[in-house]
């Protein structure tokens, strides 16, 4: 893609005209047995920690790797027998519209946890450390999330601090939307939780702060509007701020090209996601993206070494 970083062929369409194909109807019908026909598969997106070298990074290497594998976001795919690869914004509203999306939402994280642990095997002190699975308002107040979350974690043999819930900001999300009893079992195991597409919803400054979330994403509609959008660089180093200022991981979403990436990077973002920086994409393909990016690295250190 550029130099130093890497980017797959992704033949999955995010076009939202997927959505609009195919009816609400027939998915609902066809999702209960696609889980039991094995057609889900959940691809990864990287989330990146950059720090800029030109703003006093303290890296040793600049010429290594331009970003560390901060996180993985575990999206959902439907490898669909007539409408092929589906991309969660296709089916996740007929998911949850239908009440689906407990059922699918328990096969995600089971096999993201799974995932983590063969990571963890193969890649070693190169594996992601953090693991982001999304989870819907209904799914937060299902009174079985917390025993399942216990039980997967427990199964994998992971700490629960590896794992972070984020929680999209689609309605009036405040301190009612987390039950206490929820929170306090996940700050028990360790786990963590993020505000998805954060500067969306409703959630006012005030209930910001009473929201239990140590991550916030500002949603990619403002960073796509970057450069030349005064206001959305405005919206977002005000997110940006506030995140910092009260400890928490600010992350923005949607990074497409380079010149976003450096407006971003202008305004202090640290940490990334998008498609100019990595796709989703398929976890044997993120672990081969992963050995080729340290391969990469360790040639030019023994080169630069040896010279
Ligand atoms: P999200 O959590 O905000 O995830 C980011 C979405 O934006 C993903 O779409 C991803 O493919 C896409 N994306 C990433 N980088 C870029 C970029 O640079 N530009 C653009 N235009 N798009 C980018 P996807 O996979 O279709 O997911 C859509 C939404 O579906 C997700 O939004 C999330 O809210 C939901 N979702 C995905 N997987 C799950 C799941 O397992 N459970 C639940 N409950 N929801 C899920
Ligand atoms: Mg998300
Ligand atoms: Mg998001
Ligand atoms: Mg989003």
């Amino acid at each position: 893609r550029r130099k130093g970083s890497f980017q797959l062929f992704d033949p999955v369409v995010h076009a939202s005209e997927q959505a609009e194909a195919i009816s609400y109807e027939q998915l609902s019908s066809e999702l209960e047995t696609a889980i039991r026909e094995e057609q889900l598969e959940v691809h990864y997106q990287p989330i990146l920690e950059i720090v800029d070298p030109r703003i006093g990074s303290a890296r040793p290497d600049p010429l290594t790797v331009p970003g560390s594998l901060y996180a993985v976001e575990a999206l959902v795919r439907w490898r669909h027998p007539r409408h092929g690869l589906l991309s969660a914004g296709a089916f996740i509203g007929a998911a949850v519209r239908s009440g689906f999306i407990v059922e699918l939402g328990a096969w995600v994280l089971r096999t993201a946890c799974r995932q983590l642990v063969t990571w963890d095997a193969v890649l070693g002190r190169r594996a992601p450390r953090r693991l982001f699975v999304n989870v819907s308002p209904a799914e937060l107040s299902d009174p079985g999330l917390l025993e399942r979350i216990t039980r997967d974690l427990t199964a994998a043999g992971l700490a629960g601090d590896r794992l972070t819930l984020e929680i999209t900001e689609n309605g009036p999300l405040d301190s009612s939307s987390f039950p206490a009893e929820v929170v306090d079992g996940l700050r028990r195991l360790g786990c963590h939780l993020a505000i998805d597409d954060f500067g969306t919803g409703h959630s006012t400054l005030g209930r910001v702060v009473e929201i239990p979330a140590s991550v916030l994403k500002i949603d990619r509609s403002f960073s796509s509007a970057l450069p030349g959008s005064l206001e959305s660089a405005a919206v977002i180093s005000s997110a940006l701020l506030l995140g910092h200022n009260l400890r928490r991981t600010v992350v923005v979403e949607g990074v497409e090209t380079e010149e976003a990436l450096r407006a971003l990077q202008e305004l202090g973002t640290t940490h990334f996601q998008g498609f100019h920086l990595a796709l989703p994409q398929h976890p044997d393909a993120l672990t081969d993206a992963i050995l080729e990016s340290a391969g990469v690295g360790e040639r030019r250190a023994a080169g630069r070494l040896g010279a």
